[in-house]
């Protein structure tokens, strides 16, 4: 008899796991449900070359829609899968209609975080997660016209340096007291805000948005402290939240996003998840992570496609993200929680360096700033959690391949 595999969402981690289910042996039907109409297209370019326009829709596909019908994928889309029955093994779409399943992959991702607060539903208040939302910001580019980016995250600062490309005033303000915060050293946190300053990005820490002004469409934010800044157009990126309440009303552990173990299966034995909404063991930094970024996506695809046709393969790939601005390529290997000390490699006050991270002596994480063969080095580094003299990392006369053998 005929099964089906039902995947929700279809995004990196689906693309992946549609190819891999194939690649692992599953020769039955493969559904896919998504509540977007655009699928499987690249989500890092939204914020980059897709916003700024040097990317059309075409080029940001993960693969070319014929490439999955010859895979002889089925599609749902836009439609929201409402509800999970598991007595049943079937889903409820929000048009009423309900769907078997033998096995079932929640691909689920995240959304944006919403503000809750004044003014935050007028006109041009945005925020950046899909195709779509992007295209609404490209809409209400004006060359000259003020654009207030609030978050100083990754997606705000590459936010800025395409609006910046595309001829706006851009402004960003960040409540904690430096940009990056959260994810990196004050060194990298210094460094991007200088490039941004640099690049003529008005940056501004410390500072809460309290709400937004306008009559229909915003002109200005206003901030706890009392002041405001003009702006045409908001974008917001104060982070995500995982889309696991589809599980958890079923009944499936979650815990800031869907529990998995490290075949990426969930508590019930019939279905898998991956990607940004799954919470799953790490064996090199020994806890549970939940990852925001493509290369986690994919590689947990894998093992999840694995654990649908019946075999085991562990997910333990070194953790690696990367991010564009202006001219810099930034590549991140590894986590950073839990640094005592940091060894720049490189002149910070340039654009082309790399701050390594240590524990206890063990190299942990990596940023390379334009520093590819750093990147390389240092991925392999990381994984056999390598400890050397540290001056070696911030000797330039010493060649980094060199570390290997060290
Ligand atoms: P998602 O991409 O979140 O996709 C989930 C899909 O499922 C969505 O289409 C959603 O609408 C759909 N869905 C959810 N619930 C339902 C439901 N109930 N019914 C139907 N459909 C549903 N990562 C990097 O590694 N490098 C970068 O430089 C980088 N830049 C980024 C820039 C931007 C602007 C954004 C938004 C993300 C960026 N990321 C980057 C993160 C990366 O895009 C994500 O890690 C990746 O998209 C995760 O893929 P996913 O398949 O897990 O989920």
């Amino acid at each position: 008899m005929t099964k089906t595999c039902v995947i929700i969402g279809a995004s990196h981690a689906a693309a992946q796991l549609v190819v891999s289910l194939r690649s692992e042996g599953w020769k039955d039907q493969i559904v896919v449900i998504s509540e977007e109409l655009d699928i499987f297209y690249h989500r890092p370019p939204l914020s980059k070359a897709y916003l700024s326009g040097e990317k059309n829709k075409t080029q940001i596909a993960i693969r070319p829609r014929e490439a999955f019908d010859k895979l002889g994928i089925e599609f749902v889309l836009g439609v929201r899968a409402e509800k999970i029955n598991r007595k049943d093994k079937t889903i409820t779409l929000n048009n009423g209609e309900v769907i078997h399943y033998d096995k079932l992959a929640l691909c689920t991702g995240a959304r944006a975080r919403m503000l809750q607060l004044p003014g935050v539903e007028l006109e041009g208040v945005c925020y950046l997660r899909s195709a779509h939302d992007a295209e609404s910001i490209q809409r209400q580019v004006k060359p000259g016209g003020r654009a207030v980016i609030v978050g100083g995250g990754y997606i705000g600062l590459e936010t800025a340096a395409s609006l910046r490309a595309l001829g706006m005033k851009v402004t960003v303000l960040e409540a904690a007291n430096r940009v990056l915060e959260r994810v990196t050293c004050p060194q990298m946190s210094e460094f991007f805000a200088r490039v941004h300053r640099e690049e003529g990005v008005d940056i501004h820490t410390n500072v809460q948005v309290s709400g937004f002004i306008g009559q229909q469409h915003v002109e200005g934010v206003v901030c706890a402290d009392g002041t405001d800044y003009q702006a045409d157009l908001v974008v917001v990126g104060v982070g995500i939240i995982p889309n696991a309440e589809i599980a958890k009303d079923c009944g499936i552990a979650v815990d800031n996003g869907i529990v998995t173990d490290e075949f990426a299966r969930t508590n019930d034995p019939d279905i898998v998840a991956c990607g940004d909404v799954a919470n799953h063991p790490n064996r090199l930094y020994q806890r549970r992570l939940r990852l925001e970024s493509v290369p986690n996506a994919c590689d947990q695809a894998r093992s999840a496609a694995a654990s649908v046709c019946g075999t085991d393969k562990v997910y333990d790939t070194l953790p690696w993200f990367w991010s564009d601005q202006y001219d810099i390529k930034l590549q991140i290997v590894g986590l950073n929680h839990g640094y005592d000390a940091t060894i720049v490699r490189g002149d910070v006050t340039g654009r082309s360096f790399v701050v390594f991270y240590f524990n206890n002596g063990v190299l942990i994480a990596a940023d390379c700033v334009n520093r590819v063969k750093e990147f390389m080095v240092a991925k392999q580094l990381v994984a056999k959690k390598a400890e050397l003299d540290l001056a070696l990392f911030a000797d330039e006369t010493v060649e980094i391949k060199s570390l290997l053998t060290a």
